[in-house]
């Protein structure tokens, strides 16, 4: 068994999103804890959430997953960057407290120029001034299509944030299916492989989540560009051998593919019919 579900938008407040997921036949869901590219984010409304609480435990939701704003860059070269992405980061964590046990997911930067390492660095800066030892949300980072100057596209360089972060046992990774496909790992031939790695490297009790998308591109494309369900490089083939695979048992599915509603509905449909 895994939880299926897509990207909500939250303009309706949190409510809203549990009972439209229940409406799409899903049960899990991912939101942007902002405006993805512009930064601003709404305030939590108490009541609101109780009453999404509530509808997860009475529809027997899965973990869910908040995405964090893609202008969050914790390694960038400019520092006002890096600060803007550190306060962020600290404020989205605090209001996930209002939701207690979901997970929190992010792309761990892009280091504009300066080098892998030194990006590693300033991202296991940022996560131990942000973490804090009451929190109860799990952080995921994000496995990276290896797009431009993104770190985090391959497994050593998830692993070595992790190492770096002082309450690590708050972190998790989510592995996002067309980012590693591009980035260079061949889930089509070779999933047991690909799965063998992440527990030498990182470790399969770090795997919490998975962006289940199919990809506009060949492996080791570095693009980054989702495909809807079959319709991709990755195929459907082996996007239910993802789905059927022990390793990923209990975790939460997330579509992130271009679709609108009736195409969500569709595919979760096709999902829960592998399972
Ligand atoms: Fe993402
Ligand atoms: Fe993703
Ligand atoms: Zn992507």
């Amino acid at each position: 068994m895994i939880y299926i579900g897509c990207h909500l938008t939250v303009t309706n407040g949190y409510e809203a999103m549990g009972r439209q997921m229940v409406d799409f036949g899903g049960n899990t869901f991912a939101w942007f804890t902002r405006n993805p590219r512009g930064g601003k984010s709404k305030d939590i409304v108490p009541e609101d959430v109780q009453a999404l609480s509530a509808v997860l435990a009475e529809k027997s939701f899965g973990k869910l997953v908040a995405h964090g704003s893609y202008t969050m860059n914790l390694c960038s070269a400019n520092p006002e960057t890096r600060a803007n992405g550190l306060d962020m980061l600290k404020k989205d964590l605090e209001k996930m407290e209002y939701l207690p046990g979901q997970y929190y997911n992010f792309h761990p930067g892009s280091h504009t120029g300066q080098g892998a390492e030194a990006g590693i660095e300033q991202i296991a800066e940022g996560l131990n001034k942000a973490l804090f030892p009451e929190m109860r949300t799990t952080v995921l980072l994000e496995t990276m299509a290896g797009k431009g100057s993104e770190v985090g596209r391959n497994f050593e360089e998830l692993k070595e944030i992790i190492d770096r972060v002082e309450l690590s046992d708050k972190l998790g990774v989510c592995f996002d299916t067309c980012h590693t496909w591009d980035s260079g790992y061949d889930i089509v031939n070779d999933l047991d492989g690909v799965l063998g790695k992440f527990e030498k490297i990182i470790g399969l009790s770090r795997l919490k989540a998975v962006h289940f998308n199919d990809s506009k591109n060949p492996c080791g494309s570095a693009k980054d560009r989702h495909e809807k369900l079959g319709q991709g490089f990755i195929g459907m083939e082996a996007m239910k051998r993802i789905a059927q695979h022990p390793a990923f048992e209990g975790l939460p599915f997330i579509l992130e593919t271009p679709n609108d509603d009736e195409g969500y509905i569709q595919e979760i449909a096709t999902v829960k019919s592998w399972l």
